[in-house]
């Protein structure tokens, strides 16, 4: 049976919800099972645990804060953009728009036809953009996702769990819906309907999305890994009713790989992560406890990357590489060890980087 998904349901959106609100007496009694656990860590902003004095955040929260502002502009700017009259394309204008979004800032792109199973059934969590949406019905439909993914710097995501792991992942949202903007109005000047997603505004889950897409396979942790580029990256989508060739899913044999590493689960500060394998349409994740990995967040107070930057497939082994070891466990066993002999168990740096060290 095909799985719809709800967002209300992920962690984010769940522990978004305040406790004296009808949203909040319907989420549980559907879902009764997760109240407990949610209550445990509900808070609307972790960054405010950061335990930093107020001096340290009020210098350096502005270096993101204004993001969810300027992305709000961008949808803005999207709608005030004209649809044209169709422009007619060439055949290989597939290969034109992966090319452009390349030019613009993404690493890999690719392209899926949309089919019902990708969409949100609902809105979930909500950062007011267009308007308050929670609880609403998805209804929107377009023909085709070109999906991308943006570089995100491993040298910040070392630093995790410290401000300079949110400050990255800030930075990457807002770059993947710079790109996103940049693509949809391109392709609405061309003459078709087109949006872009970003943090402030889904309407399909993106990792099943990019799996369709050909753009990598699912790892342990959960987080999409792309054959040349690892999970330092961030997954970006335009939606559009034009019709483009799609590329299908690929295999570079991560499943054999993760079995041989585990490295994401070793290093996992809350034992989020499980080796045991769920199928969701056809395609494989893993089981995880979202509620356990929310918690150092709010402990924390800044994101958590530990599992991102445990990744030996992060490290720039080479697509080549990566591809010769493919369900070879000799190979496979290679790369992990040279791994551990370069970078240890758990490559992390504690040193701050320039942008908020204080002397
Ligand atoms: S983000 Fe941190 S807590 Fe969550 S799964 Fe990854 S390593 Fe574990
Ligand atoms: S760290 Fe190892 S087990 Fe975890 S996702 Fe990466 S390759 Fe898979």
């Amino acid at each position: 049976m095909v799985k719809l998904y709800d967002e209300r349901d992920i962690a984010f959106s769940r522990i978004r919800l305040k406790q004296d609100t009808k949203a909040y007496q319907s989420y549980y009694e559907k879902n009764p099972s997760y109240r407990e656990g949610d209550d445990a860590i509900r808070e609307k902003d972790f960054l405010k645990n950061l335990k930093k004095p107020d001096l340290f955040k009020q210098r350096f929260f502005p270096i993101f804060s204004q993001n969810e502002h300027i992305m709000q502009q961008f949808y803005r700017t999207l709608e005030g953009i004209e649809t044209k009259e169709k422009t007619h394309l060439p055949k290989n204008f597939h290969e034109n728009i992966k090319a452009t979004l390349k030019h613009y800032g993404a690493l890999d792109v690719g392209i899926v036809r949309l089919k019902d199973h990708h969409y949100y059934t609902h809105h979930g969590y909500d950062y007011d953009y267009p308007k308050q949406v929670y609880g609403q019905k998805i209804k929107s439909r377009f023909k085709t996702a070109i999906v991308f993914l943006m570089p995100m710097d491993l040298t910040y995501l070392k630093r995790s769990p410290h401000i300079e792991t949110t400050l990255e992942s800030m930075n990457v949202y807002l770059n993947a819906a710079y790109v996103g903007l940049r693509g949809a109005s391109y392709l609405k000047s061309l003459g078709y309907r087109s949006m872009f997603q970003s943090l402030i505004y889904y309407i399909t889950p993106l990792v099943p999305l990019a799996v369709d897409a050909g753009l990598g396979e699912v790892g342990m942790h959960n987080h999409l890994i792309h054959p040349k580029y690892g999970d330092k990256v961030r997954i970006g989508a335009i939606l559009t009713d034009l019709d483009l060739v799609e590329d299908g899913p690929i295999d570079f044999g991560l499943e054999m790989f993760c079995k041989r590493c585990a490295l994401c689960l070793i290093n996992c500060p809350m034992q989020s992560i499980s080796f045991k394998q769920r199928r969701v349409n056809g395609k494989r994740f893993y089981k995880f406890d979202d509620q356990s990995c929310y918690k150092i967040f709010k402990n924390a107070g800044t994101d958590c990357a530990v599992c991102i930057q445990s990744c030996p497939l992060a490290y720039d082994i080479g697509y080549d590489k990566v591809m010769d070891a493919k369900n070879n466990p000799e190979k496979i066993d290679a790369i992990i060890k040279a791994h551990l002999e370069n970078h240890g168990r758990r490559p992390s740096i504690k040193t701050p980087l320039p942008l908020v060290e204080e002397k």
